[in-house]
């Protein structure tokens, strides 16, 4: 039989994910959709060592003794190059914990007893990298450990509840910033997440979606081989949360980077950035537009009229300038960020 040669992203499909079925991940989680891709990416020939803090990827993967979702190959694998390990610690932990992990690698090679590389990856939720565990983040990069740490997005803490998060879009419905006839949902600005990892040295800082297939298997790739600490964001649609009908997480996360709300953004160390799929200044706002209007927590802003078009609620329009106005002035701001030689 011939095997067909396909672009190297393509050739992916081929490869053995860590991330197995049976997990309680919502259906349509991109979560899900991102763990499959990417755990396809660290099928590379390395052993794979993989901590986890408590978010909806760790609670609905490897609820003991329910499923565990993680694993490689049907059967136990017997090459070491292969093998997967999984580690669950508190929220907060994550890259702590994978910290530890590289550093007793690293001296058991330099003593011999360790004959074969690893490669070791971090992986927690927004709430837990960039509320509860920012700190412990920011350390672990700023010692330049060699260990990609993987964030997924969701705008909220999803599995204690969807209550606000630093990244949560300025106006959004959450069950700690509802939205009433006084406040209109979330107040808060969010973070420049993407600065703050750059800032404090990370050698790889990526923010892509697998929306996008192949910036999102390269920027994985590029991310393992980083020789310091990498970094991926990964924008991720929750079908509970956000509230959107089932067969929309792919085209929420589009419109999430072209409405520039979480632009597709490469970094590496010493290299000019790319934001990637990010709407020209004329068609944006229409982007932002279907990207709130397909989502019941910004029901109180936008809807869909009777011709099933997006509107903007009567009396809300400064709330939806104001998000463009942020939208302009983070896009202005990873801009320069791009440029910045660190
Ligand atoms: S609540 Fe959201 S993040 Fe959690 S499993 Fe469901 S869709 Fe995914």
């Amino acid at each position: 039989m011939t095997i067909r040669q396909l672009p190297p992203y393509k050739e992916m499909a081929r490869k053995d994910s860590c991330f197995r079925p049976g997990s309680t991940l919502c259906v349509g989680c991109m979560e899900s959709i991102a763990f499959q891709n990417f755990g396809r990416v660290t099928d590379n020939g390395t052993k794979t060592i993989y901590t986890m803090g408590t978010f909806c990827g760790e609670v609905s993967t490897l609820f003991w003794p329910g499923v565990i979702s993680w694993g490689r190959g049907e059967t136990e694998p017997a090459a070491f190059e292969k093998s997967f390990s999984i580690i669950h610690n508190v929220f907060e932990s994550a890259p702590t914990v994978a910290e530890g992990i590289r550093d007793t690698a690293d001296i058991l090679t330099e003593l011999g007893a360790l004959q074969k590389p690893i490669q070791v990856v971090s992986n927690s939720g927004d709430g837990g990298a960039l509320v509860i565990g920012l700190r412990s983040l920011l350390h672990t990069i700023q010692r330049k450990t060699r260990i990609t740490v993987v964030v997924m997005i969701n705008e909220f803490f999803a599995n204690t509840g969807f209550q606000f998060a630093s990244t949560t879009t300025p106006y959004s419905e959450t069950s700690t910033t509802p939205p009433g006839e006084f406040i209109p949902g979330n107040l808060s600005e969010p973070m420049n997440h993407i600065g703050l990892v750059l800032m404090a040295g990370a050698g790889y800082v990526a923010q892509v979606s697998p929306a996008f297939p192949k910036e999102f298997t390269e920027a994985c790739e590029k991310a393992l081989a980083c020789p310091e600490t990498s970094v991926l964001f990964v924008p991720s649609p929750c079908i509970a949360g956000w509230k959107y009908e089932e067969g929309k997480t792919i085209e929420l996360a589009k419109l999430a980077s072209e409405s520039g709300l979480f632009p597709t953004f490469l970094k590496e160390k010493g290299k000019e950035g790319i934001m990637k799929y990010v709407a020209p200044d004329s068609t944006r706002s229409q982007k932002l537009l279907n990207f709130l209007s397909e989502q019941r927590r910004f029901n109180h802003l936008v809807r869909k009229n009777k011709e099933d078009l997006p509107s903007v609620v009567s009396g809300r329009e400064k709330e939806l300038k104001t998000i463009e106005e942020w939208i302009a002035k983070n896009l202005k701001n990873l801009n320069a960020l791009s440029k910045w030689d660190q």
